[in-house]
């Protein structure tokens, strides 16, 4: 905790133009993100940890003792009543998962930055001269837009390993797709077109890329790309003043908390749309996955059986379908109860799954019986894919508590062929269920094939 807060404040005095305060603080908004995802740093020895962070960078600048500890307890005061805040809203907000963690965002930076401001600022007075209500509200606005900007990104950044492995497959420019660098370079080419043409639409004009941005690229990205943008905007709308004037500080602070609101939008748009992508996805899953099994649904196995027998057709290509039996299923669940009926069927499924390939379609069609779609094999390969299969479940073993392991038995029926034109799905599905009819009469524990019929 203290070489994070050294480093950071050590970076804020470094930009400091202003001689008594600087430009941007970045550490205070950063102790506080931190301690909100690392609750178990947030005891007395983290926070003592900081203070010496900060104690550290400010004698290391050469700051006199009475500044240095006033200043100390008003940047405490911003991360500790934020942290504290923090802790009573959802645990989806704190890592703002939806639209209306911007809010509570916009609510805990500014009760932070006004305790903050209380105790911190009288020390603006005391010892630079300021009038208290322009050290109340120069103070107020620094740590409000710096816990604007830098929450977003402390808060949604991923975890480093994960970030580390996101680099490395993206960093060659052979990997980079139209779709993803697009957004990017467009935002790029506005923020050089607005330095341009400059005048008071600049800092406007990089408006529709970023929103792009956020549509694309997610809540952290965004967060990082609206952080250089801000920047980017207070240099733009500071560069004609000179640092130091009155004049330089009253535009400062009204503009970086324009930027800093500025900042909402593109954030707020990237939140909603991650927290649409993530219902459509669940949606995905439960109208097309199996919830036992994990398989795809009877809906969803029929769905995309129907689009690949048309692209078969098309292309002339061989195709199988076979139909997967449990053997007396029902003397395990009789025997053994239904949780253990419904275990064999994960693993058993689980097992299948591990023998097919990615471009076969597997699905849970009844209670015991699964289907399964396998294009482009020859006739003796399938065959031989459907032994594996029957094999491969005779040979597991099922766990049960205090009895020996469980085994069972498969029939498959299949049915092979080229696709012809107007034979339908429900011709495939029915012929394969004759040929598993036919293993089960025949004994059960095998595979009986069926040649597939002229419609
Ligand atoms: P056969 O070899 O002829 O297929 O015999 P069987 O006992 O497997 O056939 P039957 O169709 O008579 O029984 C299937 C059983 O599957 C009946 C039902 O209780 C059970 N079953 C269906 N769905 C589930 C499920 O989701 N979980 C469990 N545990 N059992 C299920
Ligand atoms: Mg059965
Ligand atoms: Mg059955």
């Amino acid at each position: 905790m203290a070489g994070i807060v050294f480093a950071a404040a050590l970076f804020g005095h470094l930009t400091r133009p202003l001689g008594f305060l600087s430009t941007f603080w970045p550490a205070n908004a950063l102790l506080m993100g931190v301690m909100v995802r690392n609750p178990g740093w947030a005891g007395p020895l983290g926070w003592a940890g900081a203070a010496a962070g900060y104690l550290a960078a400010d004698f290391a600048m050469g700051g006199g003792i009475g500044i240095t500890l006033w200043l100390t307890a008003g940047n405490l005061t911003n991360a500790f009543v934020g942290h504290l805040l923090f802790q009573r809203v959802a645990g989806m907000d704190r890592q703002l998962e939806r639209p209306q963690s911007l809010l509570f965002l916009l609510l805990i930076a500014f009760a932070a930055a006004a305790s903050a401001a209380i105790v911190g600022s009288g020390c603006l007075v005391v010892y630079f001269g300021q009038p208290p209500m322009q050290a109340f509200e120069f103070f107020l606005t620094s740590e409000f837009s710096s816990n604007l900007v830098v929450l977003p990104m402390v808060l949604t950044a991923p975890p480093l390993a994960e970030m580390a492995k996101q680099l490395a497959t993206h960093a060659a420019p052979s990997t980079w797709r139209p779709k993803a660098v697009l957004p990017g370079a467009t935002l790029l080419a506005s923020i050089l077109v607005a330095t341009a043409f400059g005048g008071m639409s600049a800092i406007a004009i990089p408006v529709p890329a970023i929103l792009w941005c956020a549509l694309s690229y997610g809540v952290f990205p965004t967060a990082l790309l609206t952080f250089g943008l801000g920047l980017w905007q207070s240099t733009v709308l500071l560069a004609a003043l000179t640092p130091g004037t009155a004049e330089y500080a009253a535009a400062l602070t009204s503009h970086r908390f324009g930027v800093a609101l500025f900042s909402l939008g593109p954030i707020m748009v990237a939140a909603i749309n991650a927290a649409r992508s993530r219902l459509l996805r669940e949606l995905d899953l439960a109208a097309n996955q199996d919830v036992l099994t994990r398989t795809l649904s009877r809906r969803a196995f029929l769905a995309r059986s129907e689009a690949a027998l048309a692209q078969n057709l098309a292309e002339s290509r061989p195709l199988a379908l076979l139909m997967l039996d449990v053997d007396r299923f029902k003397l395990i669940n009789d025997e053994h109860g239904h949780a253990i009926g419904d275990e064999v069927l994960v693993t058993l499924s689980g097992r299948i799954s591990e023998l097919l390939r990615r471009t076969d379609l597997f699905g849970r069609i009844g209670g015991e019986e699964f289907a399964i779609l396998v294009p482009g094999l020859t006739q003796p390969a399938v065959l031989a894919l459907a032994e594996r299969l029957r094999e491969g479940c005779a040979r597991l073993r099922v766990p049960v508590e205090g009895q020996e392991p469980l085994a069972l038995t498969v029939s498959i029926g299949l049915v092979w062929g080229t696709p012809k034109p107007g034979c339908s799905l429900q011709q495939w599905l029915k012929q394969a269920d004759d040929a598993l009819y036919r293993a089960k009469r025949a004994g059960r524990d095998r595979v009986v094939e069926e040649a597939l019929q002229a419609a």
